[in-house]
């Protein structure tokens, strides 16, 4: 595709770093047949072809972005499934994060967006707030159907209030026998207060199978914000996650069990490269980054699973594990290889439309998403849906009976640990 930057344009790095994503491009469309908004909605503007014409448009005109260019933009799931799917290498995540932030700091959104995206953005990364805003959601639960649609999808992720786990306040677990590795853990930010089980069996499987598990005192790596194109908030978050893991010496990695988190943390070298001060310590947190399932099976099972009665497990692959990470074999192999019978749904490379806060600011694209992804998943007949990011968890949770749970959960239980708490309550 070919760009018209004049020279003072191409000295900002983020339109230089456009500049040669754009010229990648070759308008071949491969990308519209897998994107989720274009399946939906039919509209060119709302697949990735459209959306790279709209960026190029507002980047080379300079003028602040308009509501339409945003319109279309917020529509985007940042699912990347166009880039897995692109054969012409456009890398379509960093191009849409720029987009996002100039629409962000460019564009006047009316008062209630801004209210509602201030809102998330106070709540949602701060682990204390997110509980007070959970009760507060969970008692509003009978009032549901009377609110704004935004705010009652706000309000349906308040299922459960789940007391805090001991396993989130900084420490360190010591290795079952030989200590083999020595690993950090992000224990995140919402996923605390939606499903602690998922942190404790996390580090029950790590130390079983020989790590040692460090905790620190990290909050949210910043990809909720990120997403949502509130750079300075984004960065200070980032740098807050950079600082804690610094100070613990010897680590091998750095360990999410949150994919959308583990993404974030993995593009911190990009994120931060034009930082003179923290370019090098966030290259180096980059590339410790390793999601569960990467560390899982660079340690091995070692022959410790059996005992669990057989379960079909359907495997829903988070867009941020198999796009983001380009992780999609090893978390469905660990699960075989652990005695699970495991399954995928025809379309895996649809999202189920979570997303970060995309169900919230986007509940009927969203909806329109996870009844899609549900249907696909029930027609398996599964006993059990496993995900690796807990944003899928929740978002399918809610359109099933089935349990929905962590695939480390699986794991820990096959391995000797207990069953995953959500069996029992669904
Ligand atoms: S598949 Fe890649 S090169 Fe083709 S239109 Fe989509 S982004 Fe451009
Ligand atoms: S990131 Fe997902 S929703 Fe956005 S353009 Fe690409 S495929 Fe479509």
């Amino acid at each position: 595709m070919q760009t018209r930057f004049s020279e003072a344009q191409l000295a900002d790095p983020g339109v230089r770093e456009a500049d040669g994503i754009l010229r990648a491009c070759v308008h071949c469309g491969f990308c519209l047949a897998t994107c989720p908004t274009y399946l939906l909605l039919g509209d060119e503007l709302d697949g990735p072809r459209g959306r790279i014409y709209l960026i190029k448009e507002m980047l080379e005109s300079g003028k602040p972005a308009t509501a339409a260019t945003a319109l279309h933009i917020d529509r985007c799931l940042s699912c990347l499934s166009c880039m897995t799917t692109c054969p012409s290498g456009v890398h379509y995540q960093h191009l849409v994060d720029d987009a996002r932030v100039r629409i962000e700091s460019t564009l006047a959104r009316p008062w209630s967006e801004r209210l509602l995206r201030g809102l998330i953005a106070h709540v949602l990364p701060y682990r204390a707030r997110f509980r007070v805003a959970l009760i507060a959601g969970f008692l509003a639960r009978p009032f549901q159907r009377f609110l704004p649609r935004r705010l009652a999808a706000m309000v349906g992720l308040a299922r459960r209030v789940a007391p805090p786990s001991a396993v989130d306040r900084p420490q360190v677990f010591a290795a079952q026998g030989q200590r083999r590795m020595r690993v950090g853990l992000l224990t995140g930010c919402v996923q605390p207060s939606l499903r602690p089980e998922i942190n404790d069996a996390t580090v029950r499987l790590l130390t079983r199978l020989g790590a040692e598990v460090v905790v620190v005192g990290a909050g949210c790596c910043g990809a909720l914000v990120h997403h949502m194109g509130r750079e300075a908030e984004a960065l200070r978050q980032a740098k807050d996650v950079i600082a804690a893991f610094d100070r613990e010496p010897g680590l091998d990695a750095i360990v999410a069990n949150a994919s959308g988190c583990g993404t974030m943390l993995k593009d911190y070298g990009f994120v931060f490269r034009t930082d003179p001060v923290w370019a090098t310590r966030a290259a180096r947190i980059a590339g410790l980054a390793k999601d569960v399932s990467e560390v899982v099976a660079t340690l091995g099972l070692g022959g410790r699973a059996g005992g669990v009665p057989s379960r079909r497990v359907a495997y829903h692959s988070a867009c941020s594990l198999q796009n983001g990470q380009g992780i999609a074999e090893a978390p469905k192999r660990l699960l075989a290889e652990a005695g699970f019978e495991v399954v995928e749904p025809v379309e895996p490379h649809i999202c189920c439309g979570s997303a970060g806060a995309y169900n919230i600011l986007q509940p009927q694209l969203a909806d329109g998403l996870r009844q899609r992804k549900v249907a696909n998943l029930a027609a398996l007949q599964p006993d059990i849906i496993a995900a690796g990011n807990i944003g899928c968890l929740v978002q399918i949770g809610a359109g099933m009976r089935l349990p929905v749970v962590h695939t480390v959960e699986l794991l820990d239980w096959a391995t000797g640990g207990p069953p995953p708490p959500e069996l029992a309550r669904t």
